[in-house]
Formats: C-alpha cells, structure tokens, sequence
C-alpha cells in the first residue's frame, strides 16, 4: 500500500507516520528526515538544502525528487511506502504519480490530517526531537523517556517566525493537493488531528482497514 500523510507542519504526520510504518510493517519516507540527516552529515544535498530549510522555503523539486527515487528503490520499500511531508506541490504531486506508475504502483489513499493554526504553533513550541533515532515527542503531549530527555533536541525551523512562514507556504503549496487527489479519484480521508495521539491513530487504522 502506497499512502501519503499529509497535513500543515506539526499537524502529526511524522507521529502518525512512525506508529503506522510499525503497525503496518511498510516504511516511511520522510523527505524533511532524510534532508536533516543530510544536512547532519555535511553532504553535498546538505549543504543545498540548509538554507532553504532555516527559511522554512520549500528545498527545489529535483533535489527532493533524486533522494526519493533512490529511497524508492530500496528494497523495504519494494512493497509499498508510507509518504510524511511529500509530495508538498502539484510539481512533486505529478513527479510521484509518474514514478509509481513506472513500477507498476499508485497512491492507495490519502490521510489527510486537520488540526488549528493556534494548536499547530503550540506543538511546535515543544517538539523535541531525539537525534540519535530520529523519534519526535513534545515536552507535555508525548514527552521523551527521561534518559533520552538530555540529548534531545529543538529544530531550528521550529521557531515562531519560521514557522509562520512555513504555514503560508503550506497553505499556497501543499493545501491544494487534497483536490489534486481527489480528482486523480484517490480516496481521501480527512481526520481530526486535533485530538490525543492514540485517538487519531485509532481513527486512521480503522480508516485504512474498510
Ligand atoms: P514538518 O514536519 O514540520 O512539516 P518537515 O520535516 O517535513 O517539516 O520539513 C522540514 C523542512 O524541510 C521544510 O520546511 C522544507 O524546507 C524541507 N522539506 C521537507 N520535505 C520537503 C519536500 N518534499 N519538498 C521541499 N522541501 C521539503
Ligand atoms: P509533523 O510531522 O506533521 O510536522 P509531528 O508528528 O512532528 O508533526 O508533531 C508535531 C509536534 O506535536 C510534536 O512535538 C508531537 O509530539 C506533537 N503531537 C503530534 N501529534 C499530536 C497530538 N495528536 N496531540 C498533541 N500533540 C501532538
């Protein structure tokens, strides 16, 4: 099965996404993952991307492009993927369609996860994110097991500004998917997100399982 998550930054994909890929045994491609990682390791991908990212800007299409096609060919994924924060517009939307029509695949269903600006700001203000394991949790809803607490860390994107920003770009570039999809006849599901963590999971699970 071949399902996007998507939603405004701190929507949840990311948690829902990691609770699935364990549930469902098909693993999550997560282009803002793979682009800290890069970033991480002083790669040549890194370094591109870094400045966008600070600005809360969109990385260019065929950067992000390259790493999925490579992600895709892995052998884990031979079998399905679970997409958190890609396709983010109709150019990386398009470019997914063609590469899983190539192989023989198509996207099986969208998640799309709804939650208030008021409360996306919120949760931003207290993701921590584990860099070793690349877990995220937030210091009241889902807080770090103590001895993981010291190493964690906050994104660099996720101060207020940016994250103003990067809400106007997802309304102008990522919103408009949910009809690109709708129309292409993938099922759509909207789901409140703004409910505890193991509710939305449930909902979702029930969701893919009809
Ligand atoms: P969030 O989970 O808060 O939505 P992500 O981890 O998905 O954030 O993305 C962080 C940043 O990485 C984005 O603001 C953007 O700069 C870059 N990024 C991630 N995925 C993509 C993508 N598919 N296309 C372009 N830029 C991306
Ligand atoms: P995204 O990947 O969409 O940017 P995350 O999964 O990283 O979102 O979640 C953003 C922040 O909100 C994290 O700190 C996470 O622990 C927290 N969070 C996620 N889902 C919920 C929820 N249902 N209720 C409260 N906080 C949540």
């Amino acid at each position: 099965m071949d399902l996007i998550l998507l939603g405004a930054p701190g929507a949840g994909k990311g948690t829902q996404g990691a609770l699935l890929s364990e549930k469902l045994g098909t693993p999550k491609i997560a282009t803002g993952d793979m682009l800290r990682d890069a970033v991480r390791a002083g790669t040549e991908l890194g370094r591109q991307a870094k400045g966008y990212m600070d600005a809360g800007e969109l990385v260019p299409d065929a950067v992000i492009l390259g790493m999925v096609r490579e992600r895709l060919a892995q052998p884990d994924a031979a079998n399905g993927a679970i997409f958190d924060g890609y396709p983010r517009n109709a150019a990386q939307a398009a470019s997914l369609d063609e590469m899983l029509a190539g192989i023989g695949r198509r996207i099986d269903a969208v998640v799309y996860l709804e939650v208030d600006d008021d409360d996306i700001v919120r949760r931003m203000g207290g993701r921590r994110t584990d860099p070793e394991t690349g877990l995220v949790y937030h210091v009241e809803h889902n807080p770090p097991p103590a001895e993981i607490a010291p190493r964690c860390v906050i994104r660099p994107d996720d101060v207020e500004e940016t994250v103003r920003n990067r809400l106007d770009v997802y309304r102008r570039s990522t919103a408009p998917l949910v009809e690109h999809y709708r129309q292409a006849g993938v099922p759509v599901h909207t789901v409140d997100g703004g409910r505890p963590i193991e509710a939305v999971q449930g909902e979702i699970l029930g969701l893919l399982e009809r």
